[in-house]
């Protein structure tokens, strides 16, 4: 069981308006190159998403918070910075009527993703089927990328990491930055995130994965049935990973 704590933070935070989730905005002149279209051989008429319904999401359960530590192996601790690449948050509705709303918030996958517009290796980048990623090659850890997500997103990795499950997605980069990458390897091999998985193991199925640009998917078929929000929608980044009963 991981020993993160939630983050509570106000809904005005999570949804956009004149709070900024991560009071975070982009400098004049911090982009230092344009954003790449990157080559890497995936299907760009896919685009990955996942959707996240929080009336079925538990204020305790970190199900996919521990899944993915296992699954990507970042340490858990009292550590002031480490690798975390999902975090639960409670959004309180609070002045209206006390109530919380909990949520899984990992990098949302943007489709304009300031990310891959700052860093100045092009070591972030959006494959074609719109994962967001980091290559550890390139990444000579200066974190402009961290300063540049709204959604505090990414990690510095202070440390070797070992302790992942898939052997596909290893070694680590020391030294650099680092996110949610949808769990690409399982994607690659035809398999779901382990934190969608974990979540249906545990009765939930408050995570839905699947593809944005197919009509007949899972995913899109239950956007067309509620409304979903994407965190900070005033910021037009366009987010893969969308959420229901925020509003
Ligand atoms: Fe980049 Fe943050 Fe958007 Fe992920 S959530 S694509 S790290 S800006
Ligand atoms: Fe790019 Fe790495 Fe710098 Fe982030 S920390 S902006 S990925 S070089």
């Amino acid at each position: 069981m991981s020993d993160e704590q939630p983050t509570r933070v106000s809904r005005r935070q999570v949804l956009g308006g004149a709070a900024a989730l991560a009071g975070v905005s982009l400098a004049p002149g911090l982009f230092l190159v344009q954003a790449q279209a990157a080559g890497t051989g995936a299907d760009s008429s896919v685009r990955w998403g996942l959707l996240v319904d929080t009336t079925r999401c538990p204020a305790d359960c970190e199900a996919c918070v521990d899944a993915c530590q296992a699954e990507n192996g970042w340490p858990t601790g009292e550590a002031t910075e480490h690798p975390q690449w999902i975090r639960k948050m409670v959004v309180g509705t609070g002045e209206r009527d006390g109530a919380e709303q909990a949520l899984p918030v990992m990098c949302q996958h943007c489709a304009d993703p300031p990310c891959v517009s700052v860093c100045p290796t092009h070591a972030s980048f959006k494959r074609d089927d719109g994962i967001v990623l980091v290559d550890k090659h390139r990444c000579i850890g200066c974190r402009y990328c961290m300063m540049a997500c709204p959604f505090h997103a990414r990690s510095f990795v202070d440390a070797p990491v070992t302790a992942h499950a898939s052997e596909g997605n290893y070694p680590r980069g020391k030294g650099t930055v680092e996110a949610c990458t949808l769990c690409v390897h399982r994607i690659d091999r035809g398999e779901i995130p382990a934190c969608v998985e974990r979540c249906a193991q545990e009765g939930h199925a408050a995570l839905v994965f699947g593809d944005l640009n197919d009509p007949d998917s899972e995913i899109r078929r239950a956007l067309r049935e509620r409304v979903a929000t994407p965190l900070r929608g005033d910021l037009g980044l366009d987010p893969g990973v969308r959420y229901q009963g925020l509003s």
